[in-house]
């Protein structure tokens, strides 16, 4: 099977020689036939060697690569990529899990599958596409995900609509198999909804899972902010390692509502606990300093590349406000989820945030995403997640 033909310009095929899944507009020199959004297309050198194949779009990023073998894209392909993701969660031991339910099987690049994200919770799978090739295929890849999992998938869902907005085809969220409502997965034995209709992302960060039980060993006896909450996934770590206090604020009255729900399935009427919808900042300013420790896992403060200056200017004020307040012996977990910051960037907007607040900190642990968003080693790029762990006197 031959597919519609993307020229190289001379020299542009060494980042596919080390198989970067990438091809820039600008290293293009000519296309062949008038491929569609979506459509698959081989890459040929200036040369005229194949090198590779992948999905076409239209935008900076013009073809993300799925294959350097000349081959065909049919169920049988997307079973291989997937049996090859569901191996990889096996070896870690994700797959049948005694208390965990929730775990990404399909991480884009880092399971050279660029543009697919798949997540699981409990029976059900949450299918995102990123990119128009993995729309068109989605019925494919479905079934072929059925195909591998087997039973232990019996629902679907396929949401797209907020990462597909620019999409000819105008993806619908929706079932793709089965179609419960029972929306109750498990993370290392504590018990969530996932609002997967509703919900950013696939309606869980599922990358927080390592450090959250990283943050259930720090939290005995301690009062904790955990400032942009979301769902409250930190918060139910913290009252389950003994926390005497755990305040969750997002300035989202829905994500307020999500944690009370998720924090009620797991500790019904425990007034250790309380959730504020306000505005990060505003809170930051005016609360006392009764907390030791402090919980700063924000919202990507940049998307794009020339954001960069402000997103850290971002971070640099954030951080000096946990820094100003946090009690003395107090712990600071800080993360960054902008793939744009790298963890130097991340690493500097901190340091100076705690040289402004002229207090001894020192590095705990440095975090970043867990095994089941694995890093293409040839796409560093997917490297996203960054955190640090702080001692604050
Ligand atoms: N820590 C969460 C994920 C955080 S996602 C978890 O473990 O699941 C980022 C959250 O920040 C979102 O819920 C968003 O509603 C919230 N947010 C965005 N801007 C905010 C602001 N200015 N103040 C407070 N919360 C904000």
């Amino acid at each position: 099977m031959t597919y519609k033909r993307v020229y190289l310009k001379p020299g542009k095929e060494e980042s596919l020689k080390r198989f970067h899944p990438w091809i820039f507009s600008g290293a293009i020199h000519y296309i062949e036939g008038e491929p569609e959004e979506g459509e698959l297309v081989d890459v040929y050198t200036s040369q005229k060697e194949f090198i590779a194949l992948g999905h076409f779009q239209v935008g900076s990023i013009t073809v993300r690569i799925l294959s350097f073998k000349q081959e065909e894209v049919n169920l049988d392909f997307w079973v291989r990529k997937l049996e090859a993701a569901y191996a990889l969660r096996k070896s870690i031991g994700l797959v049948d899990h005694p208390s965990n339910n929730t775990y990404r099987v399909v991480n884009g690049e880092g399971d050279t599958l660029s543009g697919l994200i798949i997540d699981i919770y409990a029976k059900t799978a949450v299918m995102q596409a990123h990119s128009p090739g993995m729309h068109l295929n989605r019925m494919d890849i479905a079934k072929a995900l059925s195909l591998v999992m087997g039973d232990s998938i019996e629902n679907i869902y396929y949401k797209s609509e907020t990462t597909l907005q620019n999409a000819d085809a105008g993806p619908e969220n929706g079932f793709l198999k089965g179609g419960s409502t029972d929306n109750i997965a498990q993370e290392y034995g504590l018990k969530f909804h996932v609002d997967w209709l509703k919900g950013q992302k696939t309606g869980f960060f599922i990358d927080q899972r390592e450090n959250r039980a990283l943050l259930e060993k720090y939290a005995k006896g301690r009062s904790v902010l955990n400032m942009f909450c979301y769902t409250g996934g930190f918060s139910f770590y913290a009252m389950r390692g003994g926390a005497q206090l755990v305040h969750s604020v997002d300035s989202s009255a829905k994500a307020v509502d999500l944690t009370n729900k998720n924090v009620e399935l797991n500790f019904p009427g425990d007034s250790r606990h309380t959730a504020y919808a306000e505005d990060a900042f505003k809170y930051l300013d005016k609360m006392e300093d009764q907390y030791d420790l402090i919980i700063l896992d924000p919202p990507a403060f940049a998307k794009h590349r020339e954001a960069l200056r402000n997103a850290l200017q971002g971070y640099r004020k954030l951080n000096a406000k946990a820094f100003e307040k946090i009690k003395p012996g107090g712990i600071l977990f800080t993360f960054s989820c902008s793939q744009v910051v790298t963890k130097d960037n991340f690493r500097t907007a901190v340091f100076t945030a705690a040289a402004m607040s002229g207090r001894n900190v020192r590095i705990l642990h440095q975090l970043t995403q867990p095994a089941d968003h694995p890093v293409s080693i040839y796409h560093p790029e997917g490297e996203y997640l960054k955190g640090l762990v702080l001692y604050v006197e």
